[in-house]
């Protein structure tokens, strides 16, 4: 561990389609259409993730909870988030904060906002004021804007 502040990045984009639930921070979203991938898909928590391993140098979410895995197969995101929150006080860093945005073109999330926030600082053991979560649509463009996939992306900030 070194001291002082350490900041991270994250990115996670997963595909959009029917038959799947929708779960961001660890929020059941309603819509018809879900995220693709091993476990529930959770696009924001995955790029909060990365971004805490990111500013501890502990590599990605890929590396820590491999998508081949069938132990991770339809987990909840929330977990890998315990997990590394727990692999951060080990190493002797406390989160400070994290601002995320997620993009959508659908569902509208503003009503969900506050309820990703609660969730999302109860995995983190952090206050809800030290998580801000931005939805934003992708004006139409690209595959978020088709609706075809949702995006996420992360800043965290530890400290010492
Ligand atoms: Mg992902």
């Amino acid at each position: 561990m070194s001291e002082g502040n350490r900041i991270g990045i994250g990115y996670d984009i997963h595909r959009l389609v029917e038959g799947r639930k929708l779960v961001l921070g660890g929020v059941d979203i309603a819509f018809e259409k879900g995220l693709l991938g091993h476990s529930d898909s959770d696009v924001l928590t995955h790029a909060i993730c990365d971004a805490l391993l990111g500013a501890a140098a502990l590599g990605d979410i890929g590396t820590h909870f491999p998508d081949n895995d069938p132990q991770w197969a339809g987990a909840s995101s929330l977990e890998f988030l315990s997990r590394v929150v727990e692999m951060l006080t080990e190493k002797g860093y406390r989160v400070h904060n994290v601002d995320a945005t997620v993009m959508a073109e659908r569902p509208k999330l503003r009503p969900y906002v506050q309820s990703i926030r609660e969730s999302l600082a109860s995995a983190l053991q952090v206050d809800v004021d030290q998580v801000n979560i931005k939805a934003k649509t992708n004006e139409g463009l690209e595959s978020v804007g088709r609706g075809e996939a949702i995006v996420a992306q992360a800043v965290a900030l530890l400290i010492t």
